[in-house]
């Protein structure tokens, strides 16, 4: 081995272990990132990663510029977690046309690395850069639901779901699922098969459930709305069983197994490994969604919420507060895509979520972490207008945006290829009055889906190939507020 060899692989050793060594005293911040399905997630996610490592898209976020800043993203710490499709969500967004890119589907995993100058000059002279990770873990809000099943026994729960199944109103699923689970079922040979069809007629009615705003607080198990991985295996081959109608003890203690094999396989290990390690937690809320539905389904929203909080505020008796200690510190709770209403309407927005969260958190015990509430749009797709109101009436504060396909306002269809000018409502001065039928209808708020909005460019081709696109403006509302409140305090 000629000495030069040796040389480079000493330095290359030592560059490694530096990096290892880097790597270990480098700060982390953990984020969690969750909401229930279609609340915002991804979109915010792929709009927060942007912010931080493309910081000419946003100038406007003070806390960025500190001297020297970049953000890039580096290999995850957990090799056993799916990575955040970062990229693939950006050029959706960046396509022509533009395309929401596709929701969170199960737990997923980014790390993004700052690097800046020290604000003390001492330490910028001796050439000391500070750095620090931050580690975001995405994950549907549906799986924090699952906290209370740990508590409950296979019996249980099967009567605890008999009784919401009954005094759930009618519909196809519902009475399906009612109709298997009132008659006596076939043990034997047969089990597996009950089960498969007892899995399948469950999950159909919860997920009946869910479309209508109606799960409950206790409404589960999670995966059963959100299986993630774990879609058709056997440990979702469950379904609650009333014991006094089923001599099929075959049946039951088949499906009573895979209860408990849910709680040890999935519900314990993401509770210890994941949930457990997060420090700073964001919740997307799609508050505008259940106003757009009516009061009973923002009352649906403070319940699937109070789910939530049991979570992060667990009492010591239960499961959680016993094994494992929620490190969270601040939980920020987002209103998400507040550029559906006018800036005017964007603090009324923020609290009503309070309202929502609060009278949740009234419920839920134990004692709080930092708590945060805002009205956001992780990338805002319209512009605000105002238009003159008519005889003497006030303006009415509306937005301008292009639709996606098949939306429709007063039963008619829009168009898709030019923006459109919408009167959204106006949300209520106090709050309160978003629990109150008589004040909001249903259907009095007019949201319609519009397209994403980015400015891109492309740079020179080099004649062959087309040249590489770039985002020129990424437009939001307040997603400097969520960096100052999710990691303003780490970066000094
Ligand atoms: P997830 O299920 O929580 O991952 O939800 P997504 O991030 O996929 O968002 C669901 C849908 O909400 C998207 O397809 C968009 O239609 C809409 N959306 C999300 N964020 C925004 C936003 O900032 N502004 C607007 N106008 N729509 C948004």
């Amino acid at each position: 081995m000629r000495l030069s060899d040796l040389t480079d692989q000493t330095s290359d050793a030592l560059r490694q272990a530096g990096a290892y060594i880097d790597d270990l005293t480098t700060p982390t911040v953990r984020l969690g990132v969750t909401g229930l399905s279609r609340a915002g997630k991804t979109v915010f996610i792929t709009a927060f990663v942007n912010a931080l490592t493309d910081h000419s898209a946003d100038p406007a976020i003070k806390l960025l510029n500190l001297p020297g800043m970049r953000g890039f993203l580096e290999p995850q710490p957990d090799d056993a977690l799916p990575r955040f499709n970062y990229e693939g969500h950006l050029a959706d967004l960046m396509a022509a046309p533009p395309e929401w890119p596709e929701s969170t589907r199960h737990i997923s995993q980014l790390r993004v690395t700052l690097e800046w100058q020290p604000t003390d000059w001492l330490r910028r002279q001796a050439g000391i850069q500070r750095r620090l990770h931050i580690d975001i873990i995405d994950y549907p809000g549906e799986w924090l639901a699952d906290v209370g099943l740990l508590e409950q026994s296979f019996t249980e729960w099967s009567e605890h779901t008999a009784r919401l199944a009954r005094d759930a109103p009618p519909g196809p699923a519902r009475d399906a699922w009612l109709a298997f689970a009132n008659k006596a079922l076939a043990g034997g040979r047969q089990a597996e098969q009950v089960a498969l069809e007892g899995a399948r007629l469950f999950q159909a009615y919860l997920g009946e459930q869910k479309a209508a705003g109606r799960l409950q607080p206790s409404s589960g198990p999670g995966r059963f709305l959100m299986p993630g991985d774990f879609e058709g295996s056997p440990v979702l081959t469950f379904c609650p069983l009333d014991g006094r109608l089923n001599e099929a003890s075959d049946l039951e203690a088949l499906v009573k197994r895979r209860f408990d094999s849910y709680k040890t396989l999935i519900v314990k290990p993401f509770f210890e490994k994941h949930f457990s390690r997060i420090e700073r937690q964001i919740v997307l809320v799609d508050v505008l969604g259940a106003l757009n539905q009516g009061p009973r389904a923002v009352v649906e929203m403070e319940n699937a919420l109070e789910r939530a909080l049991a979570a992060f505020r667990p009492g010591r008796e239960s499961w959680v507060g016993r094994w494992i200690s929620p490190r969270v510190d601040s939980i920020l709770f987002a209103a998400s895509k507040a550029d559906h209403l006018n800036r005017q309407n964007h603090d009324r927005l923020a609290a009503i979520l309070e309202k929502i969260v609060e009278r949740a958190q009234t419920r839920a015990s134990g004692a709080g972490a930092r708590i945060g509430f805002s009205a956001i749009a992780a990338l805002r797709c319209t512009e605000d207008v105002t238009r003159q109101g008519r005889d003497g009436e006030d303006d009415l504060n509306c937005v301008r945006g292009t639709p996606v396909p098949g939306q429709t306002l007063d039963g008619r269809a829009l168009a898709t290829d030019q923006a459109l000018t919408v009167f959204p409502g106006d949300l209520p001065t106090d709050p309160l009055d978003a629990f109150e039928p008589a004040v909001i209808e249903p259907g009095s708020l007019s949201f319609v889906r519009f397209r994403p909005r980015l400015e891109t460019e492309a740079a020179a081709g080099d004649g062959t190939t087309e040249g590489e696109l770039t985002v020129q403006r990424w437009p939001h509302v307040s997603l400097e507020r969520v960096v100052q409140f999710l990691i303003g305090d780490r970066l000094t």
